[in-house]
């Protein structure tokens, strides 16, 4: 092994898969929403910020045109030639590696790209909508920038990585999970605008203000290349299409409200896109109220996103609403969900000493109401993508 490569789960499942050590280690995080949900692909807002949970990946360049891969989280190893790595859709966990290799080999000319060996280790849940696709994406896009010596900017890794989702994968998502996963720091959230890409980094200061973010795993599983998250997608392009703008980050509630009323809006689409237009809104308040107020001041911002997601998007679950009541009963300064919907995860932001009492309140709301037992853990605001050895 040399010098500088660090042992962990990885490094140590190359090994025994590949042998040997590999050139070099990567890791990129999870990350949760704060505030600013179904606004990415609205050209809108969000208030992302890393955790400390990680797809870690140790790689190795081959000689040849082989790709293989292997997760401690799926025992069997995949294998590809380059070459028929084209961008079809691919149904495995490995669309999200090889949807990279994909999109670099768009972007940088694919004569720039050679086979390698990589082992994958995780400790990003899956499916609780804190992103464990796009760390992936991204522990994997930093890797081959920079084995391949792309040079490639974070933000164009960004791009890779929704493409990578979009095309292989199947799922149309925005970039807010990349975004976070690339450009998170300690202690803050990335204040992210979609349509110019622009990530400014928001200091949280949750530790100081004595808080800590809860994250209610319901383990109710969502599925974002079919079903809801994709009709919610349309029903803004649909708002958007109607006012006659480019996108609902254009539109005002007062645009709204009238074409509501001269019928160009059903019900239905209306409140998908006050959805919108209001979150957009929120998260914007949520940056300004931390730089002067401070993170014990956001709550109701958090509350007023639960109910506009539950009412007006109508992307909550049961569980997720028993979540948040009983965060919010238990002391919580703000609580909602988290992610695409329709399952996942729930936030309450705590005070550190409510934190052991929201857990069991979270937890007697689940049994008694019948529910899975759901997982339940603190994150905390950390790096983003990163060379680990
Ligand atoms: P989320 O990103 O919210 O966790 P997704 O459905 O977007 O949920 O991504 C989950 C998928 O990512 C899994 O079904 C699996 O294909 C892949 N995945 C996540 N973690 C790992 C891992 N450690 N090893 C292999 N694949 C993983
Ligand atoms: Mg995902």
């Amino acid at each position: 092994m040399t010098s500088t490569t660090i042992d962990n789960e990885a490094t140590r499942l190359f090994a025994a898969q590949f042998g040997g050590e590999p050139d070099g280690v990567w890791s990129s995080p999870g990350r949760v929403n704060l505030i600013g949900e179904h606004t990415d692909y609205n050209d809108g807002f969000a208030l992302p910020f890393a955790i400390d949970h990680r797809a870690v990946v140790a790689v190795r360049l081959r000689s040849d045109d082989r790709v293989a891969i292997v997760s401690t989280f799926d025992g069997e190893p995949v294998e590809a030639d380059l070459a028929s790595l084209d961008g079809s859709q691919i149904s495995s966990w490995a669309a999200y590696v090889f949807g990279i290799v994909w999109a670099l080999g768009e972007d940088h000319g694919r004569d720039r790209l050679t086979g390698f060996e990589l082992a994958l280790h995780s400790d990003v849940p899956v499916g609780a909508g804190l992103s464990s696709s796009a760390s992936i994406e991204c522990a994997t896009a930093l890797a081959l920038d920079e084995l391949w010596s792309l040079g490639a900017s974070r933000a164009s890794l960004v791009l890779a990585g929704q493409r990578a989702e979009n095309t292989v994968v199947g799922a149309p998502t925005g970039i807010m999970d990349q975004t976070a996963s690339l450009f998170g720091e300690t202690d803050s959230a990335v204040f992210l605008d979609c349509r110019t890409q622009d990530a400014v980094p928001v200091p949280l200061g949750f530790a100081e203000a004595g808080l800590q973010v809860l994250v209610v795993d319901t383990r109710v599983s969502h599925d974002h290349a079919t079903g809801g998250y994709a009709s919610r997608r349309e029903a803004c392009e649909r708002a958007a299409a109607a006012l006659g703008v480019p996108a609902l980050r254009d539109a005002t509630l007062d645009d709204l409200q009238s074409a509501l009323a001269d019928g160009r809006l059903d019900d239905e689409t209306f409140r998908r896109a006050r959805h919108v237009v209001t979150e957009d809104d929120r998260v914007l308040a949520t940056v300004r109220t931390l730089r002067e107020s401070g993170a014990r001041a956001i709550g109701e911002l958090l509350d007023a996103s639960h109910r506009s997601m539950r009412d007006d998007f109508e992307i909550s679950v049961p569980e997720i609403d028993a979540a948040v009541d009983a965060m919010r009963g238990a002391g919580a300064v703000g609580a909602r969900l988290t992610g695409g919907g329709f399952g996942g995860s729930a936030i309450g932001l705590l005070p550190v000493e409510r934190v052991a009492d929201a857990t069991d309140a979270v937890r007697r709301a689940f049994a008694d109401a019948g529910y899975t037992e759901p997982r339940i853990f603190t994150v905390s605001p950390s790096a983003g993508a990163r060379r680990d050895g």
